[in-house]
């Protein structure tokens, strides 16, 4: 059994990353720019943001965080997004959700203009995902593919069973997983699922996102499968300083034995999705995707 080390590899994609960003800075070009708008005071949104921050000092772009008050309206967000489209010093940006109940989440991303749109959110992006064009994707997918690579798990031909369809994890992963080049047969179960343990137990590769503590045991898992645990639940515990810890969907203690390969919670897909915003906000300052 190999534990796939999240950490290890995101460390690794950073440099990787800073090393192209070099080369553009010592042409004389302009590094790539990431900028982030924050609406309100969620501690969480702004945990989340400076770790992005964070991560864009250490690969060498630029960044910048827009802050608005919980008040600000939907017209006024409207054109704050309109003034990141169109300001050509800035290559892509997130907004950090979820906004205020007043504001509607998804007219906000469809105004994102798509080649901006580093988060993989819009309907145009995860579009060009489905029918295998040069897209951004959604960070978590992507970064589970880049574990999936990196370790050279074979994909062709397998089964792989996603649990969960969320918008942001199981379809986007479920079609990934889909696309020539991954070449696996995807079946996605879901809360509606009948024959879930069955299924999940079919699967060379199980990729779970359903965010129900220790849900996956022993018996759903085939001997010698790949298990990609998405799952985060924050529970009480006595054994941290805390008082909190953190749990996978999977019931890591009694799977890991029968698994190949098994990511960690935390230190598994976790870590990696801050690498995939970067890996996207350089593709877009390379204007990668879209002319
Ligand atoms: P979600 O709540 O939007 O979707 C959960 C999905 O699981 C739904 O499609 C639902 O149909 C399915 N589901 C729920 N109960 C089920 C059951 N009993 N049997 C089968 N399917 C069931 O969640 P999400 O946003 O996709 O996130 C899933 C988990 O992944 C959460 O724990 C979340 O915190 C975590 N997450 C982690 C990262 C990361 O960076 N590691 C990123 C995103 C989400």
């Amino acid at each position: 059994m190999e534990i796939i080390d999240g950490k290890k590899i995101s460390a690794q994609v950073k440099e990787e990353i800073a090393i192209e960003v070099k080369k553009i800075v010592d042409a004389g070009e302009r590094a790539p720019k990431l900028a982030a708008i924050i609406v309100g005071n969620d501690g969480a949104s702004e945990t989340y943001v400076g770790h992005k921050e964070k991560a864009c000092n250490q690969v060498g772009f630029e960044s910048v965080v827009l802050r608005f008050p919980e008040t600000i309206t939907q017209d006024e967000l409207l054109a704050e997004v309109k003034k990141l489209n169109d300001d050509e010093t800035v290559d892509g940006f997130i907004i950090q959700l979820p906004l205020p109940n007043h504001i509607d989440d998804q007219i906000i991303i469809e105004a994102i203009d798509p080649k901006k749109d580093v988060d993989g959110f819009h309907p145009v992006n995860m579009g060009r995902m489905v029918i295998g064009l040069p897209a951004y994707v959604s960070a978590t997918p992507d970064g589970i593919v880049e574990l999936i690579k990196r370790y050279n798990i074979e994909t062709s031909g397998k089964n792989c069973v996603v649990i969960g369809r969320s918008n942001i994890v199981g379809k986007p992963i479920a079609n990934l997983m889909l696309q020539k080049g991954m070449d696996s047969t995807v079946t996605i179960c879901h809360s509606r699922t009948k024959n879930l343990k069955e299924i999940a137990a079919q699967a060379d590769i199980l990729i779970v996102a359903l965010g129900a503590a220790e849900f996956v045991t022993a018996d759903m898992v085939k001997d010698g499968a790949t298990v990609i645990d998405v799952g985060i639940t924050r529970v009480k515990s006595d054994k941290t300083k805390n008082g909190w810890k953190l749990l996978g969907d999977v019931k890591y203690d009694e799977v890991a034995p029968k698994c190949s390969f098994i990511t960690p919670v935390p230190g598994g897909v976790g870590p990696m999705t801050i690498v995939s915003l970067m890996k996207n906000t350089l593709a877009a300052r390379r204007k990668e995707y879209y002319k």
